[in-house]
């Protein structure tokens, strides 16, 4: 069972030099090829219970299909699936990749949200990360967006580049809260094997951020962007009223979610859920849908144990935390006997605060989140 759907665009102009995602270079053909393969894949699939109430085009750079493209699928997608009338339909766009009509005509093809990945509003920091547009061409895709009638943007930042001071990243959150998206992402940058930055930031290199640096900057954004209004409603993820990330708030709260495409990820909620991927090779998942086969990658049909497990170190990344009556109407089990004590202990050393039945990460538990969510694996 699933109620959103995933679609992985793997393509992307020039590799980015922090990234680690599989992506294809879009100029052998492939790219007008590849909507026709979601679409066979989509057959394969078993039509949704219900009708879908958010679609995610994600990548690579999903910016890069023609808006007819994202149309028709659209257009099928709803035939097959269902579509709820106010369902949350997202593209990830890269600055460097549309133009004032190509975003028109995006949203008359029924994209009602916009990703941008803007990351820094240095030049000299996009160059370092190897990103294929400038601040200038950011602004104008956030501005034409909004010309085009995006009334939901957000927008993505990363934070702890190489030789970044605080008061850089200030001046970041200072542009970004001046623009005034709906949403905005924040990331710190992490290091990723086998990249170029890999080669030229070694994990002692002087130019990367400390830890205590890292958490300032965090401390930064939630101060700025909080300030400006925005709800920090999940670790990473700041929204206006009423502008909270629906898909992925279905990923923080578990519900089953459809991922068509190039290593694309899916997690159905059949029993306690089922979580598989596509193939990263474009070749081996070509083939596998051109003969009317799905292969599943890394089948795994999750056990009460996990699916706990996840339920908590999930739900506990939102603000509004997790509901322990909800976790009792799920498992069967009370609370108390599963986590108490690990419950207990976190909240004693102040990672986690107990309100009545409602437990949530405090600002300490929210910088060591991983340690926190360690806790609960089962
Ligand atoms: S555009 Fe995104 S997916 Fe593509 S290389 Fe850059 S960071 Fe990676």
């Amino acid at each position: 069972m699933f109620n959103r759907l995933y679609v992985h665009i793997p393509f992307c102009v020039k590799k980015c030099h922090y990234c680690a995602f599989i992506s294809h270079n879009p100029e052998k053909g492939e790219r007008a090829e590849y909507p026709a393969l979601l679409l066979r894949e989509m057959l394969l699939h078993a039509p949704a219970a219900r009708p879908l109430d958010s679609i995610y085009f994600g990548g690579g750079t999903p910016s890069l299909l023609h808006p007819l493209q994202i149309a028709r699928l659209l257009e099928k997608f709803a035939v097959y699936f269902g579509l709820s009338a106010d369902a949350e339909i997202t593209l990830e766009v890269n600055p460097g990749t549309m133009s004032r009509n190509s975003i028109k005509e995006f949203r008359d093809a029924g994209i009602t949200r916009i990703s941008l990945g803007i990351q820094s509003f240095d030049d000299a920091f996009l160059a370092r990360l190897g990103r294929i547009h400038t601040t200038e061409q950011s602004r104008q895709a956030f501005h034409d967006a909004r010309e085009a009638g995006f009334a939901n943007i957000s927008i993505d930042l990363i934070h702890s580049l190489p030789g970044q001071s605080l008061d850089q990243w200030r001046a970041e959150l200072r542009h970004a809260i001046q623009l005034s998206p709906e949403h905005v992402s924040i990331y710190g940058l992490t290091i990723e094997e086998g990249t170029p930055f890999a080669r030229s930031y070694p994990a002692n290199s002087p130019e990367l951020a400390d830890d205590d640096l890292s958490a300032d900057m965090f401390e930064l954004a939630d101060e700025l962007l909080t300030s400006a209004g925005f709800e920090h409603y999940e670790i990473a993820n700041y929204a206006r009223s009423g502008y909270l990330s629906q898909h992925n708030s279905g990923y923080w709260k578990r519900d089953g979610y459809l991922g068509l495409g190039v290593a694309a990820h899916s997690f159905l909620r059949d029993g306690y859920g089922v979580r598989f991927s596509n193939p990263d090779n474009l070749e081996e998942y070509r083939r596998g849908v051109t003969s009317g086969r799905l292969t599943r990658v890394g089948a795994c049909q999750l056990m009460q144990a996990e699916a706990m497990s996840e339920f908590m170190f999930l739900g506990l990344r939102l603000a509004e935390g997790v509901d322990l009556r909800a976790f009792e109407r799920e498992f069967g089990r009370v609370f108390e006997s599963v986590y108490g004590t690990i419950a207990a202990d976190l909240v004693r050393f102040g990672f986690l605060i107990q309100n009545g039945r409602v437990l949530t990460l405090t600002s300490r538990g929210i910088l060591l989140s991983n340690q926190v969510f360690e806790k609960f694996l089962p």
